[in-house]
């Protein structure tokens, strides 16, 4: 299976970019994780407009999106599974060391490797300090995550597979490589963009699917909610069934099971060939 780098595919072992690559030395550059179904990558033209917004966000030149689309497909062609996840990565290119990333010309790298179906439900707690929903990079997909790769070992120590984030006004964000959505009331609810959460692609089509709704909600709904699940690429919709050790019996709720049901009926619509 080769990677798209420098304009065209190579093996992995000579897929390679610059030690001074600013996406390395300095984390500046943005990311996309987009699901490959026998073949077709699904929502892609979302995942590439988060893509230019995000590079926008970063000040970076604007991504030729019709060499992403070559380099998505040239990828998936050359190296076909049943089930992939594709890496869109995009940095500020090979730059003098140092957070100045001058002129350079930004990095572009395609790779696929394999995905999972469904992943059953999980265990979560809320991770040890707050997201800063107002910095310059709150709701870009960078490739800075080191914050969420911390606050991910800390779940994994806890035994739990996600880690979700409060804001620094108290209030619920998103996993670490997730939104989150809650049942309270039997009303479906999950965080405003206003909350310092990514625009998940899957959040936004759970919301158009269903009768979910976007709610400002303290930290401690948590505590409350009846029922918990998570979205991304890469899970769609996964049950929660315990929250910082409290347990949601018979997770899958009835509105988590719904939410599923409707994802798997409306998906294969937007597949990309
Ligand atoms: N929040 C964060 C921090 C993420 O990394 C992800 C995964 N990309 C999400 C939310 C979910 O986004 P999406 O549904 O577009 O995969």
């Amino acid at each position: 299976m080769r990677i798209w780098i420098d304009g065209g595919l190579r093996d992995a072992g000579s897929a390679t970019v610059s030690v001074l690559d600013h996406g390395l030395t300095v984390g500046d550059g943005v990311f996309e994780t987009v699901k490959v179904v026998q073949g077709a990558a699904f929502a892609l033209t979302r995942h590439l407009d988060r893509l230019a917004r995000s590079a926008s966000g970063l000040g970076l030149p604007a991504p030729d999106l019709d060499e992403v689309r070559r380099a998505c497909a040239a990828v998936v062609e050359d190296g076909p599974l049943p089930l992939g996840r594709l890496r869109i990565t995009y940095t500020g290119g090979v730059s003098p060391l140092g957070s100045d990333r001058g002129d350079a010309a930004p990095t572009l790298v395609v790779a696929l490797g394999e995905a999972a179906p469904r992943p059953a439900a999980t265990a979560v707690v809320t991770a040890p300090w707050a997201r800063n929903e107002k910095s310059a990079v709150t709701g870009l997909k960078t490739t800075s995550y080191a914050e969420n790769v911390v606050a991910l070992a800390h779940a994994r120590r806890a035994g739990a597979s996600e880690a979700l984030f409060g804001n620094t006004a108290g209030r619920l964000c998103e996993g670490t490589g997730s939104n989150v959505f809650v049942v309270l009331d039997g009303r479906l609810l999950t965080p405003p963009l206003a909350s310092g959460c990514l625009a998940g692609i899957t959040r936004e089509l759970v919301l158009e699917w269903t009768g979910a709704q976007e709610a400002d909600l303290p930290l401690e709904v948590l505590e409350q909610a009846e029922e918990v699940f998570l979205t991304s690429t890469l899970r769609d919709v996964q049950a929660v069934r315990l929250v910082d050790g409290r347990e949601l019996p018979g997770a899958p709720g009835p509105v988590t099971a719904k939410a599923m049901r409707v994802f798997d009926e409306r998906s294969g619509a937007d597949l990309d060939p």
